[in-house]
């Protein structure tokens, strides 16, 4: 196929700014195009050679694409320059000076797509010394051949200055109309899209082999699957009512989504935005490769920063230090990761995209080898609005962001690349952050693990109720605590075990040791959360839940000034609860999902 049918037909395109007479001269443009070249036709009237997946960047600078210019043109860079300047414009420099040339240079080749497509990949892919010289001969080459036309959009199109603004849904529309028969067929080709990311190869499929082949077209590992987005809605009455009166609920971890495709022992993790991230979770790529007993499988978890020693999960902060290309190594080891699984899309030859979703959490359930690192979300069939508020406390207590309530009918297949009412997220709008410390009583110890073994690995710590005179527990707490700090609070607390919980100490939590009240230590946590299960204050915000210290860590002071009657009562953690409440605004959607995952 001749580059200039593509280039004329940019011209065009460019000259219009109705949509519908875009997506008609594009239709023109994907008719006129044969089988084998339109996935190529396809990726590079986006301005691109591959599916954004596959990270490959055209990335010539304009300096470079000048150099190329001026070599081509037989011209002086500083006067290109200069005319760019004025222009505003690389591509209609590019052609002004093109068409400057001698006759005797003049273009004798016919330029086809495929010489223009092979040498921007071949562009694309050279990396090492001298790649720089190499790239701009290459640039230089093909200028030589090609009319000033031509050159104004090969040059446009490899310093990311295409401007034609042909959107993916534009694209969808042209191929619905150019082979599918019409906009009608816009939905089964937009899935395939959904379940590909991939234009080109949707574009292949639907010219060579029509509807028929796309209504057949399939996940592939290794090309990311277009996420599922969830709606929001504010009380677990409106969630259940919109979901039919019942629902899973699953936590909703405070981590970064990742979509992991395993064949033949490779793994590859994609983003939310479906970049690939690989190489920065070497030991989540490991977990996968271990822990998912599937030749083959695309999954769906979120990846959460850990507490090794404890299993308790840390703040969405601490991960973002595992956002890295180099040190990766080192900040693997400060800050582990877990993963949580929450969607089974492939499985060993069998699409599941379609299926109901308990029927793919079984599938998800049978492959996940579980461990500390790595297991399924936790989840609960909730049937009325007190279950599903007692769940939540429960989440946001363990550190989650609230949960995922996610519809079990049998239409719950999975929304590909939309946001729908089949999974609705239930979030606080307002939380208590913590500014001040408190001073708690270490009543009760849980066994260490990992590292930790033969000391403990989270201390049971209560606030004083002084009207009862009892302690009440308000946190579970193992971080912030140095080798040392162990080894002595080890010893310390040895004197004050008991063999049973003091009569004093409120607690549902069975705790592994029980100490006498005695120890004060001073905590900061991140924020004051209602608790299903901390007895501390119970009652006084709401019926049947107490107060809890999330995210809780050890300040370095030891109160031995303080006897356990002196801590932190629990009245005046209702006083930081309702003194601190803050209103959480939520960003807008894109925009957070830029800043998150
Ligand atoms: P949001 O970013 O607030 O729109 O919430 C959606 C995100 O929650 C997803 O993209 C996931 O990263 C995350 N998430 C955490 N836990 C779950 C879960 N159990 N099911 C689905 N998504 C989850």
């Amino acid at each position: 196929m001749d580059y200039v049918i593509i280039a004329d037909e940019y011209e065009k395109i460019e000259a219009t700014t109705k949509r519908l007479e875009m997506t008609d001269l594009l239709v023109g443009l994907l008719k006129n195009t044969s089988v084998n070249v339109i996935s190529k036709v396809v990726y590079l009237t986006q301005g691109k050679l591959y599916p954004d997946f596959m990270g490959v960047e055209m990335g010539i600078a304009e300096k470079l694409a000048i150099k190329a210019l001026a070599r081509a043109s037989g011209q002086r860079e500083s006067e290109i320059q200069s005319d760019l300047q004025k222009s505003g414009d690389i591509g209609e420099t590019s052609g002004k000076f093109l068409a400057k040339r001698k006759q005797s240079t003049f273009f004798t080749k016919k330029l086809t797509v495929e010489h223009v497509y092979e040498t921007l990949d071949k562009m694309a892919k050279t990396s090492g010394s001298g790649a720089v010289e190499s790239k701009m001969a290459l640039l230089a080459g093909l200028l030589s051949d090609a009319s000033p036309k031509e050159a104004k959009w090969i040059i446009r199109t490899v310093t990311g200055n295409l401007r034609l603004g042909i959107a993916d849904m534009t694209m969808l529309d042209a191929l619905a109309i150019a082979y599918g028969g019409g906009k009608e067929a816009r939905e089964l080709i937009e899935r395939a899209y959904n379940i590909s990311s991939d234009l080109g190869r949707v574009a292949s499929e639907v010219a060579e082999k029509g509807l028929d082949g796309i209504k057949k077209f399939q996940v592939m590992v290794f090309e990311p699957i277009r996420p599922m987005l969830a709606e929001r809605l504010a009380s677990p009455e409106e969630i259940l009512e919109k979901l039919g009166g019942k629902c899973v609920a699953e936590y909703k971890y405070d981590g970064e989504r990742v979509q992991a495709h395993k064949k033949d022992g490779k793994v590859v993790l994609f983003s939310r935005r479906l970049e690939n991230i690989s190489d920065q979770y070497p030991d989540a790529v490991e977990l996968i490769k271990e822990k998912i007993a599937a030749k083959e499988a695309i999954l769906e978890a979120e990846c959460v920063a850990i507490d090794l020693e404890t299993g308790d999960m840390r703040p969405f902060q601490e991960l973002m230090h595992r956002r890295r290309k180099y040190g990766v190594e080192a900040a693997m080891e400060q800050y582990p990761i877990s993963l949580f699984t929450f969607e089974a899309l492939y499985v060993d030859g069998k699409d599941l995209t379609l299926e109901p979703f308990p029927q793919r959490r079984k599938a998800l359930e049978k492959i996940v080898k579980e461990s500390d690192r790595i297991k399924p979300a936790i989840q609960k069939l909730v049937k009325n609005p007190k279950e599903l508020e007692d769940f939540f406390e429960e989440a946001i207590e363990k550190g989650c962001e609230g949960l995922m309530c996610k519809s079990v009918g049998k239409d719950s297949v999975y929304q590909a690349g939309s946001r729908g009412w089949l999974w609705i997220k239930y979030k606080r709008d307002y939380k208590s952050e913590m500014t001040d410390t408190v001073d708690l009583v270490v009543v009760g110890a849980f066994h260490g693990r990992g590292k930790r073994v033969g000391t403990y690995g989270a201390l049971l710590l209560a606030t004083y109720n002084d009207e009862a005179d009892t302690f009440e527990t308000v946190t579970k707490c193992g971080t912030g605590f140095t080798d040392k700090d162990l080894k002595t609070l080890h010893e310390t607390l040895q004197k004050h075990v008991i063999p049973r919980k003091n009569s004093r100490v409120q607690s549902t939590l069975e705790a592994d040791v029980w100490f006498e009240p005695n120890l004060v230590l001073e905590i900061l946590g991140a924020e004051i959360t209602l608790s299903p299960i901390h007895t501390c204050a119970m009652d006084s915000i709401r019926k049947g839940s107490g107060l809890a210290i999330r995210f809780p860590r050890f300040t370095g002071k030891y109160r031995t000034d303080k006897s356990p009657e002196d801590a932190t009562t629990s009245k005046e953690i209702v006083e930081m609860y309702r003194g601190q409440l803050k209103k959480i605004s939520e960003p807008p959607q894109a925009q957070k999902s830029d800043t998150l995952n």
